[in-house]
């Protein structure tokens, strides 16, 4: 895909999550039924949403497959991912454990490069992003692992980055990590972290070059919305630094499965109030189409080195 015809772009979703141990462990995440998927999908589309970029990983939930099933109904691009989410994700055999940097690393670039596999099975669809996930306050020995093999990954392919920060905790660790691996941190997107209200730690943060995705607005009350507050006292500084997004994991965040507020959220309600608010037309833009279309390709330094 051409970072031009991304559209407005939903930066960190969750578009299909299904498999037994999500069954077992967290049904309210259970996102398989394509009639409804689609429902709030063709929706989006009618609101001018082009593209959705899924943050579910390998074995926690992904299948590359019935993305793209999901794809094609609908007309909506998707980002698929390659990465590996937090540990709490996955069944206690699980390889998490036990694979090393090198292999984990290897893995990534395949699925970037030739395809992802699911449970073994050859999807025919290639990771257009690598999801990674750290905890809360300090990260384990295990997703400073997964950090390291990112950042690899990126320097090989040039793939961008996404990173669940665990209530936007432990941000600078994780950049460290990245940053000394051989990222590129302009393709480095750390979502959650307005869970923090601290506009000095943001600026910190965006100081280093990455970008920010906010996703909490729908979870703060309209009266006292962090989110939106944030949005103001940064986007005019940072202008090409914030992306946005839903996270929308359980069902009863989407309308067509009977939920509240729905995905349609940020471009019904959420824009509209950046704008009413006084932002400028342009910065709602670039949060919306031009910084994810900038955060969200690949790195054509990194990339093209490793082809030459
Ligand atoms: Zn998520």
């Amino acid at each position: 895909m051409s970072p031009d015809t991304l559209g407005i772009c939903y930066a960190h979703e969750h578009v299909v999550i299904r498999g037994p141990f999500v069954e077992q462990n967290f049904p309210d995440f259970l996102l398989e039924d394509f009639d409804k998927i689609c429902e709030e999908l063709n929706h989006l589309r009618s609101l001018g949403v082009g593209t959705m970029i899924d943050a579910m990983p390998i074995d926690s939930g992904r299948s590359a497959v019935d993305l793209a099933t999901v794809s094609r109904r609908t007309g909506m691009d998707v980002v698929a991912p390659t990465g590996l989410h937090l540990r709490l994700y996955y069944p206690t055999d699980h390889w998490y454990d036990t694979i090393d940097e090198d292999s984990l690393t290897q893995r990534l670039i395949d699925e970037i490069e030739r395809e992802i596999t699911d449970d073994g099975e050859p999807s025919g669809v290639k990771a257009g992003v690598i999801k990674i996930a750290g905890s809360r306050d300090q990260l384990t020995d295990l997703e400073r692992r997964n950090f390291r093999a990112a950042g690899r990954a990126q320097a090989v392919t040039g793939c961008p980055i996404l990173t669940h920060t665990e209530q936007g905790t432990a941000a600078l660790e994780q950049i460290q990590l990245l940053r000394d691996a051989g990222a590129n941190l302009e393709h480095v997107v750390l979502s959650h972290v307005d869970r923090i209200a601290d506009v000095t730690y943001h600026k910190e943060i965006l100081s280093t070059g990455v970008r920010l995705e906010f996703d909490s607005a729908m979870r703060y009350p309209a009266n006292a919305n962090v989110t939106f507050d944030l949005v103001m006292a940064l986007a005019p500084e940072f202008s090409d630094s914030i992306v946005l997004g839903m996270d929308a994991a359980r069902f009863s965040y989407w309308s067509s499965f009977g939920g509240k507020p729905g995905l349609d959220f940020l471009v019904t309600q959420f824009a509209p109030k950046l704008r009413a608010e006084g932002l400028d037309e342009q910065l709602i833009q670039n949060l919306l189409v031009n910084n994810p279309a900038q955060a969200y390709s690949f790195d054509r330094n990194n990339g093209m080195e490793n082809k030459q």
